[in-house]
């Protein structure tokens, strides 16, 4: 079984799941679109 967690937008506030060490679990954001507004900050 894959290793899902939980996480929180950095953003969004929006909780998600991610596989740990994914991408998304590691940089915080739900989706590709608000990991940009999260960068522009
Ligand atoms: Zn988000």
């Amino acid at each position: 079984m894959p290793a899902f967690d939980t996480y929180t937008c950095n953003e969004c506030g929006t909780a998600f799941k991610a596989m740990a060490g994914a991408n998304a679990a590691e940089s915080g954001y739900c989706s590709p679109v608000c990991e940009r507004a999260g960068k522009e900050r």
